[in-house]
C-alpha cells in the first residue's frame, strides 16, 4: 500500500492548485509549454552563426536563473525554500558537476579520440538519420536518451551494487531546481553509460534534443506550484512526479523512473501521478557532503563484513 508508511498523495485530482489571480494562474499554467515551444523555435531558426554549444551553455544558465526566482515566489512546499546550507551543498555539486563535464569534453575532443571515433564511425553510417527531419532527428535522439536512462535509473532501484552510488541522491530532504546536480559522483559516470553510446548525429538536432532536456528536466527538481497542462503531465515528467520518487514511502519510490519522458514509466507500468511532500531516506537524515562521497563505499564494505542476508540489505 502506497503511503502506509509516509504521506503520499496520489492522483491529479488531489493535487492543489495554484492560489492567486487569473495573470499568476495563466503564468503558471503555461510557463512550462511556452518554455519547451521557445526553446525549440530558436534552435530551429537560429542562423548558424550563434547555434553553438556556447549559446547553449549561456541559454542553460539564464533560464536556471529564471526558475530560482519562480522558485521565490511561487514556491510548491514553504518546508523546501533555500536555507545557506542547502546552497552551500547545491553549489558544491554544481560546481563539481561543471567540472567532471569540463574534463569529459576535454578528453572527447582531444585528437586521439577524435581519431578514434572516425575510426569506428562513418558518416554514411548515419545518413538514414541525419536524412530525417530535424525535429525528428532531436526527438529521437531525446528519447533514446532517456530510455537507457530510464532503465539504468530502474536498474539502479533493483540491484544492490548499483544502488548504492545512486542512494546519496535519495538522501535529499528537499528538491529545488539544483538537487539534480547532488549524489555520489559515481553515479555520474554510470548515467553516462546508460546513453547507450556515441553517435554522429547533426550538431542542429543535438542542440535541439539538449532543449527538450533543459525545458522538461530541469523541472524534474523544481520548487514550484505550476498548474501543469493534463497533456503535459501525461507525456513529460514533472516535480510531482519526482517527490513521489523521493517520498520515505518505499514502494512509491520504485516508480517515476524517467528523466523527461514519464510515458516511458506508464509504457512498463511504472507511473504513479501525485507527489509528495516529506522526502528522504532513514526518515529524512541529512547527509554531510563528506558523508554523500564516501557512503557507498562505507556501505559496500560494511555489506561485505557482515554478510547479511540480501534481502535485509535494502
Ligand atoms: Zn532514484
Ligand atoms: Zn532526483
Amino acid at each position: 500500500m502506497i503511503g502506509t508508511q509516509s504521506p503520499v498523495t496520489v492522483g491529479w485530482e488531489n493535487i492543489p492548485k495554484v492560489e492567486g489571480g487569473p495573470v499568476k494562474r495563466f503564468v503558471f499554467t503555461w510557463f512550462q509549454p511556452a518554455m519547451l515551444f521557445a526553446m525549440i523555435a530558436f534552435w530551429y531558426y537560429a542562423p548558424n552563426s550563434i547555434a553553438k554549444a556556447s549559446t547553449a551553455v549561456g541559454i542553460g544558465i539564464g533560464f536556471k536563473v529564471l526558475l530560482l526566482g519562480l522558485e521565490w515566489v511561487n514556491p510548491r512546499y514553504a518546508s523546501w525554500r533555500l536555507t545557506w546550507k542547502e546552497l552551500v551543498t547545491d553549489l558544491f555539486y554544481v560546481g563539481l558537476g561543471f567540472t567532471l563535464l569540463h574534463m569529459v569534453s576535454h578528453f572527447i575532443g582531444s585528437d586521439a579520440m577524435a581519431k578514434s571515433i572516425e575510426h569506428y564511425f562513418h558518416q554514411d553510417d548515419f545518413l538514414w538519420f541525419t536524412g530525417l527531419p530535424i525535429l525528428l532527428q532531436a526527438f529521437l535522439m531525446a528519447f533514446i536518451f532517456d530510455f537507457g536512462q530510464y532503465w539504468m535509473h530502474r536498474g539502479m532501484h533493483n540491484w544492490y551494487p548499483l544502488w548504492l552510488p545512486h542512494s546519496v541522491h535519495h538522501y535529499i530532504t528537499q528538491l529545488n531546481i539544483n538537487k539534480g546536480a547532488v549524489g555520489n559522483p559515481v553515479e555520474l559516470f554510470l548515467i553516462g553509460l546508460g546513453i547507450g553510446g556515441f553517435f554522429d548525429f547533426l550538431p542542429r538536432a543535438v542542440l535541439i534534443s539538449g532543449a527538450f532536456g533543459l525545458a522538461i528536466g530541469t523541472y524534474q527538481h523544481i520548487n514550484v506550484r505550476f498548474n501543469s497542462p493534463r497533456w503535459w503531465r501525461f507525456l513529460f515528467n514533472t516535480t510531482e512526479h519526482h517527490s513521489v520518487h523521493h517520498s520515505r514511502d518505499f514502494e512509491a519510490t520504485r516508480s517515476n523512473f524517467a528523466g523527461s519522458f514519464i510515458f516511458i514509466d506508464r509504457i512498463f507500468g511504472t507511473c504513479i501521478d501525485g507527489e509528495a511532500e516529506l522526502l528522504g531516506m532513514e526518515g529524512g537524515r541529512r547527509m554531510s557532503i563528506r558523508e554523500q562521497m564516501t557512503h557507498p563505499f562505507t556501505e559496500a564494505w560494511k555489506t561485505l563484513t557482515e554478510r547479511l542476508p540480501l534481502e535485509q540489505r535494502f
